[in-house]
């Protein structure tokens, strides 16, 4: 079994004042890539995993949520720059609009934009309405992933049934838990992620219930490196 922490990140921003929550500034984002190549951390996407035994002892999986345009700006060229892998979850009911279930004030990418994407960069999915699952129907979840492929199919853009719950929201108690599962897996989905904040274990010990830690805009370089190495922080 190896360890493997999975970093998530939202918005990236030029504006060191922007850099809180969901929002990292460029610069810092930089040192943490640049921290992940000196320390040896070898990237992987979801898609190396599905037939995977084993991964390196030093492993990581950099996801951004939301595909706003901020991260073709400012992630994607830091991701060329230190030759790293990432995965970008789609919203896909809000593709070349805004991300209107939030502030509404990011750009999320459009399809060009996103059928141009640096081949560093994985596609998954992060539903089509951008709502909680646990707060929706099979039926309703069924539809919801059914207007996803279809965008997929259309476009012929190229994703991998990775799946980032918005919000990390899913069923947690049984039997809508069991339901939610076998839903995800005739939906072929194959790994399903939540929050969390707490590093896995690899091979994934349930695929859909991994769990990833959530990188803040005001994170010190010592804080990310305490998070990549532990996940959950409790002294700060
Ligand atoms: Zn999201």
């Amino acid at each position: 079994m190896t360890r493997l922490p999975i970093l998530m990140y939202h918005n990236v921003s030029n504006v060191i004042d922007d850099s809180r929550g969901l929002t990292v500034f460029n610069k810092t984002l930089e040192e943490q890539f640049c921290y992940l190549v000196d320390a040896g951390y070898t990237t992987y996407h979801f898609s190396e995993l599905e037939n995977k035994i084993t991964i390196e002892p030093k492993s990581v999986i950099i996801t951004f949520d939301d595909v706003t345009e901020n991260q073709l700006i400012y992630a994607v060229p830091l991701l060329q720059k230190y030759n790293l892998k990432a995965t970008f979850f789609i919203p896909f009911g809000y593709i070349g609009n805004v991300d209107s279930w939030n502030s509404g004030n990011e750009k999320i990418m459009s399809i060009e934009q996103l059928k141009e994407l640096d081949s560093r960069v994985e596609l998954g999915l992060h539903s089509f309405e951008h709502n909680r699952y646990a707060a929706l129907s099979e039926a309703e979840i069924n539809a919801d992933f059914s207007k996803c492929f279809k965008i997929i199919e259309n476009s012929n853009l190229k994703v991998y049934n990775a799946l980032a719950y918005p919000y990390g929201d899913y069923p947690k108690k049984e039997p809508n838990k069991s339901i939610f599962i076998k839903v995800l897996q005739k939906n072929n989905v194959k790994f399903g992620l939540r929050i969390g904040n707490r590093i896995n274990k690899f091979p994934f010990k349930n695929p859909y219930e991994i769990m990833r830690i959530d990188i803040k805009g005001e994170d010190s370089m010592l804080k990310f490196k305490i998070k990549l190495l532990l996940g959950r922080l409790k002294l700060f």
